[in-house]
């Protein structure tokens, strides 16, 4: 992709229902929000498809030439057991169960998500920001909405009043009379609609809150929807190119974000939203509350390399809802244990040859148009990825070209195609090397056979050379897949 073309990339966007074209508020740049985890528990491997779907637009953007300014939040309070103001507080419900502060709780959890993010291949974002860092920015924009009329403090706590923002019910396309009846089921007297949601909790909500701030209506600690409106806006200023999350966010937590933020600045806020669908298991949504959760670590025991895990979510483009299985699994790391296998294959195969970087050929430049052409089609991954295999098995086109147009294509998709560990080989493996040597050696071609599939099932790809063996350890060992 030649940089600074910055061609055409179409996104779905929330607000209109509709595929439009991605016209960047400062030419050259994006700025993109995504709603980060809350770090009570592990997140699970449907959290990470949200991530995932995130780290592939951001790639995408970049392959195009943006300079992606990408800002994440850490929720690390406020986040209550339902997205609305019912439930518990979902950090200090973990540091019960685990006996431990809630700040310990946070930080594990984070460590945590950034090493399955790692695992994922997922880029770290611009900025990491965590909600109990920016107290201050909220409590400013609290003071903004009371000062507007557009909040109200009614027994301790202060409170968003949806009637004075017409649009409310817009985006979500909802309809506020029938959900009065439905799902925010707890009353709370002190809500002049019951569709208000909290800024602020005093002391009412929880006389035990371990984490808890000095704030001008009383010690307590902010609403979750402020902190994303605050933290964007500090880092990212009064307009947002991209804002994106996972579907559930749609009617309450990022409505409640257009609200306040709307009516902090008095502009649109968010020009496309973007929101990914959810993992599904088959009991249904996969939910970190309900205990029914498979994290990074659990695909690992299993001995699932996660970017197999990673590469079965390509394969299903980022509003489709995904059903998970091991199944789908097992497939999906074998396809990409053959590719991986395929590059290393290519790249020890072309390591010595001194050619300059090729000039691509028609054929070759065909290949990478259809494949800009999928992911320019709203990250359409799974043509993308068909595209890739097309690539891949192609006859038209040169090892060098393959390895060119694939190394641009995984710059995007992230499936580490090219991480190859020259770590040394264990004694174990040393000496099966040298077996193997032996073998060819006195020409026993069906014991070198042998002691070859041996260490492939360890992980090692060989090649023989005129100057000797070549060895590279692959990252997708296939006795695991
Ligand atoms: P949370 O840590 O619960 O705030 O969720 C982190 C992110 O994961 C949010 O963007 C959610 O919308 C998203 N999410 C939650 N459950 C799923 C799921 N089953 N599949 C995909 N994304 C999900
Ligand atoms: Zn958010």
């Amino acid at each position: 992709m030649n940089k600074g073309i910055q061609s055409l990339i179409k996104l779905f966007n929330t607000t209109s229902r509709s595929i439009e074209p991605f016209v960047p508020l400062a030419e050259g740049k994006v700025s993109l929000y995504a709603c980060g985890p809350t770090v009570y528990s592990y997140a699970h491997i449907g959290n990470m498809r949200t991530y995932v779907f995130e780290d592939v637009l951001r790639r995408t953007l970049e392959a195009k030439g943006y300079d992606v300014q990408h800002v994440m939040n850490i929720t690390d309070v406020g986040h209550l057991q339902s997205d609305a103001d019912t439930g518990d507080d979902k950090m200090s419900l973990a540091a019960e169960r685990e006996q431990k502060s809630p700040w310990d709780i946070a930080k594990y959890y984070e460590n945590a998500f950034f090493r399955h993010s790692e695992m994922l291949g997922i880029k770290r974002p611009t900025i990491v920001c965590r909600a109990t860092d920016h107290i201050q920015e909220m409590i400013d924009m609290v003071d903004t909405l009371l000062g507007k009329g557009y909040a109200y403090t009614s027994g301790g706590n202060v409170y968003f009043d949806v009637s004075k923002f017409p649009q409310y019910a817009d985006f979500a396309l909802l309809k506020l009379e029938q959900q009065k009846s439905t799902d925010r089921a707890e009353h709370d007297d002190r809500k002049r609609n019951q569709q208000d949601f909290a800024l602020w909790f005093s002391q009412s909500k929880f006389p035990n809150q371990i984490m808890k701030w000095d704030s001008p209506w009383g010690v307590g600690f902010p609403g979750w929807h402020i902190e994303c409106s605050a933290m964007a806006r500090k880092y990212l200023g009064d307009r947002i190119d991209i804002h994106c999350g996972g579907i559930d966010h749609i009617p309450v937590h990022h409505t409640n974000e257009i609200a306040q933020s709307e009516c902090c600045i008095d502009h649109k806020w968010v020009n496309i939203w973007m929101h990914g669908a959810f993992l599904t298991v088959d009991a249904g949504k996969m939910s970190k509350s309900k205990g029914s959760t498979l994290t990074m670590d659990t695909l690992a025991k299993d001995g699932y390399h996660p970017l197999a895990y990673r590469y079965l979510l390509l394969g299903t483009h980022y509003r489709g809802e995904l059903k998970f299985s091991y199944n789908a699994l097992s497939s999906a790391a074998t396809a990409y244990a053959s590719l991986f296998e395929k590059v290393q294959e290519w790249l020890l195969e072309t390591e010595n040859s001194k050619t300059e970087k090729a000039d691509l050929s028609a054929a070759a430049i065909n290949y990478s148009s259809s494949f800009w052409n999928a992911m320019s089609n709203d990250l359409h991954s799974p043509t993308a990825l068909s595209v890739l295999w097309t690539t891949v098995k192609a006859d038209d086109i040169t090892s060098l070209e393959k390895l060119e147009l694939v190394r641009e294509f995984d710059n995007v998709l992230g499936l580490g195609l090219f991480s190859v560990f020259r770590n040394d080989l264990s004694d174990d493996e040393k000496a099966i090397l040298e077996s193997r040597d032996l073998a060819r050696a006195e020409k026993n071609w069906s014991e070198s056979d042998k002691l070859r599939d041996e260490l492939l099932q360890k992980g090692i790809q060989i090649r023989d050379t005129k100057e000797g063996t070549q060895w590279v350890r692959i990252i997708a060992p296939r006795n695991k897949l």
